[in-house]
C-alpha cells in the first residue's frame, strides 16, 4: 500500500516570513494588493506577525493582525497587514514599522490573551 507523505518539513525548510506594507490602490474601493507580486488580496484573516515590528511592547513574540497572507509565494510566507481604516471598529490600532514605511497603522483583533 502506498504511503502518504504528509510532511516534508524540517526546521531549515520552514518558509521565511515576510511582512510587507500593503499596496492600496484607491481608497474608494480599498482594494489591497500584494506589493511583491501585485495580486489582489481578498480573503482577510489574522496572520501573526513578529511583535518587533510593532510600536507597543508585547509579551508575545508574535501577535495576530488584521491582514492577508498572499497565496502566491511558495518560498516564503508573505503577510500583508491591511490598512487599519478597513478593519472592524472593535480592533485595536497600533503603529507598525515595515520596510519602506515608517509608520503604518495596523489593526489587532480585540481579543488577545497576553498570557
Ligand atoms: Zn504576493
Amino acid at each position: 500500500m502506498a504511503g502518504v507523505t504528509i510532511s516534508q518539513s524540517n526546521p531549515q525548510a520552514l518558509p521565511r516570513v515576510a511582512v510587507v506594507a500593503p499596496d492600496v490602490e484607491v481608497y474608494d474601493t480599498l482594494a489591497v494588493y500584494c506589493p511583491l507580486c501585485g495580486q489582489a488580496l481578498e480573503e482577510w484573516g489574522t496572520p501573526r506577525v513578529p511583535t518587533t515590528l510593532l510600536a507597543p511592547t508585547f509579551e508575545a513574540d508574535e501577535v495576530p493582525v488584521f491582514g492577508y497572507r498572499c497565496p502566491h509565494h511558495r518560498r516564503e510566507d508573505v503577510i500583508v497587514p491591511a490598512p487599519a481604516v478597513i478593519a472592524p471598529e472593535s480592533y485595536r490600532r497600533v503603529e507598525a514599522t515595515l520596510d519602506g514605511v515608517d509608520e503604518l497603522t495596523v489593526a489587532l483583533p480585540p481579543v488577545i490573551d497576553d498570557e
